[in-house]
């Protein structure tokens, strides 16, 4: 589970990594009268689980009322890569000297826990990563033995961070990795990690990520839960009981089991394409769970053809395609769609498939082969 920033922040504050005091608001008007008691200048951040915000708009600081008004009126509604903005998070806005980053993750190939830390904060650490790798200092963590203060101060010193920011950093390392480890995470990050004017270092930013798994020993994770971020494809999806996931793409992709699904996605970016979501319709494939998944993916605008890669088990082939052949009789599709149907009884489920191919619906027998396809009808701008 992700959390928002202001609940990231809260998280850190339990474990002592130091953020600053702020509060949420819904209307401009709440953010004026939360403005007014943090006092100016403060800075209002749009709460959307995507990074970039900064440049997307959604960070602006206001030194009065006025301004406070204008950006949370401004901010409020603002449409963040497909986030739309219903919550601002105020707080007291900070001056900052430098920028870092920080991160604790699992490193799962190595079996370990990773630190990042960086003196180049305040950028995208994917375009750290690219631009300029050595600028990230990588330390592998036995999470048997722990991070010790000794090792937080090692890695701030070889991650090149100014002298004055070093023990401060060094300190908030240690309670980062408490709230990375105590609190359940996969992942924390801070970026940026903030030297300030004077002297102070604290985290301006905060990513988190919960380990669902571990919620059973959480009881305070329910308030994160009521506010968790689905985008309407997402609730339509578990509505239907389906596990759905968005992407980036344009390529809509179902798949009978999630490592079916996940290979999809590989074989579409391996002919070129980018799926736009991947959709798991579970072992059974039947009319009605086929016609929601029509329907959830018919609904993405960004989905310019389908690729439907069904291996039949226990369900057969021909129930499959008769489920496929019932969807498409309710469901509207505006976009190609391309069947790849294998397995049990494939055979059988092609001859039916037959019935309703078209222009718009095409069936092929082979994964690559129909993921090209689907590729090429998603057709140009890609
Ligand atoms: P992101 O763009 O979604 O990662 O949002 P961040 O919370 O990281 O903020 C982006 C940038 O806004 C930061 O790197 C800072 O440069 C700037 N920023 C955020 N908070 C403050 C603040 O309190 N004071 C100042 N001066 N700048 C801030
Ligand atoms: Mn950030």
């Amino acid at each position: 589970m992700d959390l928002f920033e202001y609940q990231g922040k809260q998280y850190f504050a339990r474990f002592g990594v130091p953020v600053s005091p702020g509060g949420i608001a819904t209307s401009p008007q709440e953010a004026v009268e939360l403005a007014e008691r943090l006092g100016y200048p403060v800075v209002v951040k749009a709460q959307v689980q995507v990074g970039g915000r900064g440049k997307a708009g959604g960070i602006k600081l206001a030194g009065d009322a006025e301004q406070a008004r204008a950006h949370a009126g401004s901010i409020l509604g603002m449409d963040i890569r497909g986030h739309v903005v219903r919550r601002v998070w105020l707080e007291r806005a900070s001056d900052i000297e430098r920028e870092y980053y920080a991160s604790f993750t699992l490193d799962r190939g190595a079996k370990d826990h990773l630190a990042m830390v960086s003196a180049k904060g305040g950028v995208e650490i994917e375009q750290v990563a690219a631009e300029d790798p050595a600028a990230i200092t990588r330390l592998h963590i036995d999470p048997y033995t722990g991070f010790s203060e000794a090792q937080a101060q090692r890695l701030v010193a070889d991650a090149g961070l100014d002298e004055r920011a070093r023990p401060g950093a060094a300190a908030v390392l240690v309670s980062l990795y408490r709230c990375f480890t105590e609190g359940d995470a996969d992942l924390v990050e801070v970026n940026p990690l903030v030297l300030t004017t004077d002297g102070r270092v604290k985290a301006l930013d905060a990513k988190v990520t919960l380990d669902d798994n571990a919620a059973f020993r959480h009881p305070e994770w329910e308030e994160f839960a009521g506010t968790a971020e689905l985008d309407e494809r997402e609730r339509h999806a578990r509505r239907a009981g389906l596990q759905y996931v968005g992407l980036d793409g344009f390529v809509g992709i179902i798949a009978n089991g999630a490592g079916l699904a996940m290979s999809t996605c590989d074989v579409v970016n391996q002919v070129g394409g980018r799926p736009a979501n991947f959709l798991d319709i579970g072992g059974g494939a039947s009319a009605e769970v086929m016609a929601s998944a029509l329907e959830v993916i018919s609904s993405d605008p960004s989905v310019r053809s389908i690729f439907v890669n069904i291996f039949g088990g226990i369900t057969r082939g021909e129930e499959v395609a008769n489920g496929i052949v019932t969807a498409l009789g309710r469901v509207d599709i505006k976009v190609p769609m391309v069947v790849r149907l294998d397995g049990t009884n494939a055979e059988e489920g092609r001859e039916i498939l037959r019935t309703v191919e078209s222009e718009m619906v095409i069936s092929s027998p082979n994964m690559m082969d129909a993921a090209r396809k689907a590729v090429d009808l998603a057709g140009s701008g890609k």
